[in-house]
This record gives structure tokens, C-alpha cells and sequence, in this order.
């Protein structure tokens, strides 16, 4: 074997998050690895390949903590939508997908992150009624395919959206309840033995896309399930990703079935670990926010998702003061229409910002870009070799021209990556030592072509899931009318006081 040659990036300014600055450096790369950082001039072999960085900020990649890949192919398709209107919709934007959808709807997303400064993402996918190597391996193609690194895991349940709400189906005529049960999940362990078959017979460079589990929401899965999952996750030595206290009507189910909040639960379990990524956790209490960050866990905050679908907005702040590592995430395109994670930083911090004028309570941007670099990185298993531009780390690079108009001038990096950025600027991005994006375009990709592929499955899926969009039409008015009622549920978590706690009332 050859050994790889080695590449020098020269007269870059490299960004220093916690500073605030840039300055002048070379960065020395041996195959996906940087091993040097130093003065411009750095000494270089002499076969070295050179990326001239002049006028070019260089940032670690951003990285999603929170996605959907399927969502690609459903973005802009619903407006004033609750999370459960959105689960309500599901059948008709996610269904009837084939393989071939299921890897054009997760490229055009590992795309669009790659031109938006995103290097990698935690990819949360799904397949009715049960996961399938097929389906999960045309995922994570089309991540390998992008250049992109991912972590992917099928999202399980084995209890319906309808079965899980207490009351839900009761409130339907006997005509909708039957339509719904077609919607039924299948059984446990078939989905338990098809996430092994993946895990076990995983091909693709573990460096790029690896595998792991995701139970999607505790009361969609039963105990004996989710103990299975995080079992089968650890045998394996993969992640654990679940959406927690996502929306205030899930923090009162699990009030009403467990009799105690969902994390409290997730902890009896056994699920909580340093392995383990609770999604959004707008509704956690305090001492939720004590029992992931006891554990060592993570949150992935996907502060425009949350906005988006009325959930709320997660106290960031104080898991930041707990000591709770958090990423950020953009989660799904289909309820945050695009895969922007500057936007998502912008938005994580003017959502902090819009709570009230106690400045104290803010985040800075240093903590933002901290949590969409480090922060996420550690969510995805990954944060020895991911988030930061280091000796060791893996050079995954986005330089931005500071001869765009985002940076003219540039007075504060950290603050303009976070408040003015908005994946324009971006000219190039590196994954692992190779270029996946030059200026401004993936590298090899034909958008005419892949934009008539997209139509045609546009078009196919809305003939295919006509009479499931028929069905979300007769659901929504009972759902909207139930669900947020859950949410009218007296429950208060005081975030400002600094006591956060919840008061309940049964
Ligand atoms: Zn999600």
C-alpha cells in the first residue's frame, strides 16, 4: 500500500470560537487527519498537495446533532402544524417510499448540509412498520455517496401514534379507528431483529457512516422495548437517540401513563448513559435536565423545529450551567424546512435572547458555535476526533470567503458566524481531507438531473399517498382538538426564577 499524500492549507484564517478571532495559520492534513496547525509557512513535504486559503475564514464543520433524511422529500409541505399534527401527516409525506426515494431524499439533505458548512449529522430515519437493511443501507449510501460522515439509525416503535395518546383513539368514530389501524407497528422483535441484522452486517467505513438505535418517542415504544434497544445498542457499541419532552403533551402522557416524566422513566429503564442523545428536551424540569447530565448524556436542541411546530423553546442555558453537553440540530426538513445550521444557530441564539431582558440568562455565540461543533460532536459518539480544528482531530473544514458580502468587514468571527452567516458565504468544504464542495457547488453533482429524479418522486409519492392525505384531512380537526387540549393540562416549568420547577396538576 501507497502511503496517502499529505495536504497543506495555506494562509487561512483559522477560527478561534472562544477568542473570537482568526488568525493567520497553515494547517498540515496526512490522509483524513490534520497533524499540524502552525505559522503560515508551516514546513510541508514538498509532494504535499496545497489548498490556497487566502481570504478564506476556516471553521470546524458544523455538525446536526438532529435530522431526518427522509424529510428531504417532504420539505414546505405542511404550515401551522403541532408535533401532532405533523406524526398525523406522516403516512402521507413519508409513505410509500421505495429504496431509491429513500437515498434521494437523504442525498438532497447531505447536500444541502455540505453546501451550508454541515460535515456531519446524526440522521434519525424511518421505514413503516419496521426498519430494513435494504432501507437503512440506501440511507447511509447516500451519505457515503455525499462524502458526508453520519451517524444512522432507524427510528422504532412498536406502538402506534393513535394507541400511544391515551384517550386519542376514543375521541374517533369507529370508521377512523379502523382506518387507523392499519397504521399499526409491527411487533418488537421483528424490528429488534432487523436492527441487529444491520448492526451486525454493517459494511460501510464505520469512520464515515456508522450505524446506531433509535427508539423514536418513549410512549411509542413498550418498556420491554426500550430495554431491548439499549441492550442491543450496547452489545453493539453504538449510539441510543430518542425524542424527549419534545411537546408538552408528551411530558403529560408520560405524567399519566408512568406517573412520573418520561426522563424520569427513560432512567428506570436504563437508557441514560454517556451514549445516549435525548432530541429537543423543550419540557425537561430541572431535575431532568440533573439526570442527563448525571449521566453524561446529551441534548440535541433544534431550536427552529421547536418554534416551528409551537413546542417551545428548551432552556439551553441551564443545561449549559448543568453541565449537560448539548449539539444543535436543524431536525427534519419536513418541520424546519431546510438543513441550515447557521440559520440553527442564529435561531438557538435569538430564542434565548427573546425570553426576557436579563441578559444573564442569554447564550453567547462562543457557547453556540461550541455546541454545533464540540457540543454535537460529542452527541454523535465522535467528540475525540470531530468538532474542532486540532492535532488528532479529523480535518473536516469549511472556509468561507471573506471577500463575500456576509464578511465585509469582518470585525468578530464567532458573533458573524452565528448572526450573519447564513451558508452563503461558504466557498469550500473538506470531510476527511478531501474536497466535497468547491466554489459553492458539491463536487460531481448534476442538480438538473438530480431535480428531475425529485420531481418524478414528488409526483409519484403524491399519487401514492393520495388516500393518506385524505385520511390526515379527516384526522386533523379530532387530533388538533385533543392534543393541544393534553397541553391545556396544567404544568408549569418556571425557567426564569431560577428554580425550574414543574408544578403538575393531576
Ligand atoms: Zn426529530
Amino acid at each position: 500500500m501507497t502511503a496517502k499524500r499529505m495536504t497543506v492549507v495555506r494562509n487561512g484564517r483559522v477560527l478561534d470560537i472562544k477568542g473570537h478571532r482568526a488568525s493567520a495559520a497553515d494547517i498540515l492534513i496526512d490522509g483524513d487527519s490534520i497533524i499540524e496547525i502552525g505559522q503560515p509557512g508551516l514546513a510541508a513535504p514538498a509532494d504535499a498537495a496545497v489548498v490556497d486559503a487566502t481570504d478564506r475564514l476556516v471553521h470546524p464543520g458544523l455538525i446536526n446533532a438532529h435530522t431526518h433524511g427522509h424529510g428531504n422529500l417532504s420539505k414546505g409541505m405542511g404550515d401551522r402544524w403541532t408535533l401532532e399534527l405533523l406524526l398525523t401527516a406522516a403516512p402521507w409525506i413519508s409513505g410509500n417510499r421505495t429504496a431509491e426515494d429513500k437515498y434521494l431524499s437523504t442525498y438532497i439533505g447531505a447536500l444541502e448540509m455540505l453546501m451550508k458548512g454541515c460535515t456531519a449529522c446524526y440522521d434519525l430515519t424511518v421505514e413503516f412498520p419496521q426498519p430494513t437493511p435494504e432501507g437503512l443501507g440506501a440511507c447511509a449510501k447516500a451519505y457515503a455517496d455525499a462524502g458526508m460522515r453520519a451517524v444512522v439509525a432507524p427510528m422504532v416503535a412498536n406502538i402506534s401514534f393513535y394507541e400511544a395518546i391515551p384517550g386519542l383513539l376514543d375521541v374517533l368514530p369507529s370508521a377512523l379507528q379502523k382506518e387507523v389501524e392499519r397504521l399499526r407497528m409491527a411487533p418488537h422483535e421483528a424490528s429488534l431483529a432487523a436492527m441487529r441484522t444491520i448492526l451486525t452486517s454493517w459494511r460501510l467505513d464505520r469512520e464515515l457512516v456508522r450505524p446506531a438505535v433509535a427508539p423514536t418517542i418513549p410512549h411509542h415504544c413498550s418498556d420491554e422495548f426500550m430495554r431491548a434497544c439499549a441492550r442491543l445498542a450496547r452489545e453493539h457499541g453504538v449510539g441510543l437517540h430518542t425524542h424527549v419532552h419534545e411537546s408538552k403533551a408528551q411530558v403529560i402522557v408520560g405524567l399519566k401513563k408512568y406517573g412520573k416524566t418520561p426522563t424520569a422513566h427513560l432512567q428506570d429503564l436504563g437508557l441514560l448513559g454517556p451514549d445516549f442523545v435525548a432530541a429537543h428536551g423543550v419540557w425537561l424540569d430541572q431535575d431532568d435536565i440533573k439526570r442527563l447530565a448525571d449521566h453524561g448524556s446529551s441534548v440535541a436542541h433544534n431550536p427552529g423545529s421547536n418554534m416551528l411546530l409551537g413546542n417551545g423553546i428548551a432552556a439551553v442555558k441551564l443545561m449549559m450551567e448543568q453541565r449537560l453537553n448539548v449539539g444543535i440540530g436543524t431536525d427534519g426538513a419536513a418541520c424546519c424546512d431546510n438543513q441550515n445550521m447557521y440559520e440553527s444557530m442564529r435561531v438557538a441564539s435569538y430564542a434565548s435572547k427573546a425570553q426576557g431582558p436579563d441578559n444573564r440568562r442569554w447564550l453567547a455565540t462562543e457557547d453556540i458555535l461550541e455546541a454545533a461543533t464540540a457540543g454535537s460532536a460529542r452527541a454523535l459518539g465522535l467528540g475525540d476526533r470531530l468538532g474542532k480544528i486540532a492535532r488528532g482531530y479529523k480535518a473536516d473544514l469549511v472556509f468561507i470567503d471573506l471577500n463575500h458580502v456576509n464578511w465585509i468587514p469582518c470585525n468578530d468571527p464567532t458573533n458573524q458566524l452565528v448572526h450573519t452567516e447564513d451558508g452563503t458565504g461558504v466557498h469550500s468544504v473538506m470531510v476527511g481531507g478531501r474536497m466535497v464542495v468547491e466554489n459553492r457547488r458539491p463536487v460531481g453533482v448534476d442538480f438538473t438531473s438530480l431535480a428531475r429524479k425529485a420531481e418524478a418522486a414528488r409526483e409519484r409519492l403524491a399519487a401514492a399517498n393520495a388516500g393518506n392525505k385524505q385520511l390526515f384531512e379527516r384526522l386533523q380537526g379530532l387530533v388538533n382538538a385533543f392534543c393541544p387540549g393534553l397541553a391545556k393540562t396544567p404544568y408549569h416549568i418556571d425557567r426564569f426564577a431560577g428554580g425550574h420547577h414543574a408544578h403538575y396538576v393531576r
